[in-house]
Order: structure tokens, then C-alpha cells, then sequence
């Protein structure tokens, strides 16, 4: 044994520390809860941002994540709750050294929302809101820089150095959405974003994760429209499952489903059997050893 631990030491002194960090927990309602946003972090440095809704900034910041570390940001979806936040980093982005343009991954464009290219460009554009921001947008330019790149419905997969990303479109009303999956060094963390859960994508994307964070915006009982919107706690529970992932996180906590944790809770646990952790703004969850 004693042997075996001396020829193991180095492994496990090298070996890559990864943990989630929940940023905002919460929706799009006036909240203590920052709206929708996530990190993962490598080696004790923030690599991955998920969604930046109202909040993120602040949050972000007490962290003490550093844009400076981020390998990529990955939008969900353009719903405010998800993306308000992104002006602010951008701004905040031009005062520090970073000089490593910043991808920012998001969907094809549907109805109302644009793709992420035009979402991009209505901020910082020539014509756009922020127009005099747009040094962030050209190529040639010695500043902060950011990137669109767009992730269409399908099953999309690319790698960014030691990070693999997973995205598939799911269904979220009328919304064009997409979840997430990142996989590092062995380890697998999904998000659903906000999504009705209809369909299999989801579950073949968050297959065996270590840990899937799905939104819980409703209960059981919320009606026809919300549930086009999000899934039901049950649906959670079958999705987790099916997918078989070993950490089931809650997020997206809106008023309407204070108070009925502990329901469904019980509705999730009808199906799924694993390991159930509500999501709080500021958590961090070690995957390995710090
Ligand atoms: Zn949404």
C-alpha cells in the first residue's frame, strides 16, 4: 500500500482540479438571486463562463475570476435572464491586459432572435448600441476583442486546448437554445439552459456526466405555456436518469417554486437516484481535490 502511494504521489499532485461555480441561481425576477450564469474553473483559474445574465458581473468579480483566464463564454440562449450581463464584461475587458480574443459560443438565429453574429453586432457594430465600442469587433484592432461563433441546432462538437465542448439545440419554446457539455481531464459537467426538455438530444449530450445543472424554473403543477418553456420536476428526473449522470444541479430558482423543494425533490427522486444539490449563487463544488 505504502508502495503503491509513492508511485501514485506525483499523479495525484499533478492532477488537474476542476470545480463548478455557480454564479446566479436564480431567473428573471426582481431576486437576491443573480439571473442565470455559471464558471468552470481549471487549476484554480476560471476557463469556462456559462450565460451571463443580470448579476454575472458582480459575481464574477467576487469570484475573483479574471477575464484574463477565460477560454470561452458560452450563451445558452439570448433570453435577457441570459445575456444582459455581456456589455458590462466587454467594457470591464478592455481595462485589463487581455489581448487573446475571447469566443463567445451562441445560437442560429429563430423568430425574434437573432444569431449570435447580429447579437454581437447590435452591441458593439458600427451601427450598433455600442458602437463606440466596436474595437472589440475588428480584427485589427490592439484591444480587448471578442468572437462570435455560432453553434447551430445539431450536435456540434470542438476542442479549445484541454477542453472539449459539446452543444446540441433543445427545445425552449420559441427560443432558438442550445445546452452544454464540457469535458476536462476525465470530467464531464452539462447544462441544460432553459429548455421544455422534449426531445432526446439533452439526454444523449449529458450521458454519464459527472455533473448535468438543470434548470428547476417550475413546479409540477405550472401550466401549458411554462411548460413548452421548462421542464417539469419529473421531466428533470427522468432526464437525469436516462443520462445516467451522477450529480443532478438545480438552478434557475424562480419565486413560484419557492417553498415546494422538497416536492420536487420527491418527483425527482421518483426517477432519478443520485445525488441532488440546490443551487445557491456563489456555490462552489469541487469535482477532484483541491
Ligand atoms: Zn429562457
Amino acid at each position: 500500500m505504502k508502495i503503491l502511494m509513492i508511485l501514485l504521489l506525483p499523479f495525484y499532485l499533478y492532477a488537474t482540479t476542476i470545480a463548478l461555480q455557480i454564479l446566479g441561481s436564480g431567473g428573471p425576477e426582481f431576486s437576491m438571486r443573480a439571473s442565470s450564469s455559471y464558471l468552470i474553473w481549471v487549476d484554480g483559474k476560471a476557463r469556462v463562463m456559462v450565460d451571463m445574465g443580470g448579476g454575472s458581473f458582480l459575481r464574477f468579480t467576487q469570484s475573483k475570476a479574471e477575464i484574463k483566464d477565460l477560454k470561452v463564454i458560452a450563451l445558452t440562449h439570448l433570453h435577457i435572464d441570459h445575456s444582459a450581463d455581456l456589455p458590462l464584461f466587454m467594457k470591464a475587458g478592455f481595462f485589463t491586459e487581455r489581448k487573446e480574443k475571447l469566443p463567445i459560443l451562441g445560437t442560429s438565429s429563430k423568430g425574434d432572435f437573432p444569431d449570435i453574429y447580429t447579437f454581437l453586432t447590435r452591441f458593439f457594430g458600427a451601427e450598433g448600441v455600442y458602437a463606440y465600442m466596436q474595437d472589440i469587433l475588428t480584427p485589427k484592432s490592439e484591444s480587448f476583442q471578442i468572437e462570435g461563433i455560432l453553434r447551430d441546432q445539431k450536435h456540434r462538437e470542438m476542442q479549445l486546448g484541454v477542453i472539449k465542448i459539446g452543444s446540441v439545440g433543445v427545445h425552449h419554446g420559441p427560443v432558438p437554445s442550445l445546452a452544454y457539455a464540457f469535458e476536462i481531464a476525465g470530467k464531464k459537467i452539462v447544462f441544460t439552459g432553459d429548455t421544455s426538455g422534449d426531445g432526446h438530444a439533452l439526454v444523449e449530450l449529458a450521458k454519464g456526466a459527472d455533473y448535468l445543472v438543470a434548470h428547476h424554473a417550475i413546479s409540477q403543477h405550472a401550466g401549458k405555456l411554462a411548460r413548452q418553456l421548462h421542464m417539469t420536476p419529473a421531466k428533470i428526473g427522468q432526464i437525469a436518469k436516462a443520462a445516467g449522470v451522477k450529480h443532478l444541479v438545480l438552478s434557475h430558482r424562480m419565486k413560484r417554486t419557492y417553498g415546494k423543494e422538497n416536492e420536487s425533490e420527491a418527483l425527482i427522486r421518483a426517477y432519478y437516484k443520485g445525488d441532488i444539490i440546490w443551487a445557491e449563487d456563489m456555490m462552489k463544488i469541487q469535482l477532484t481535490r483541491e
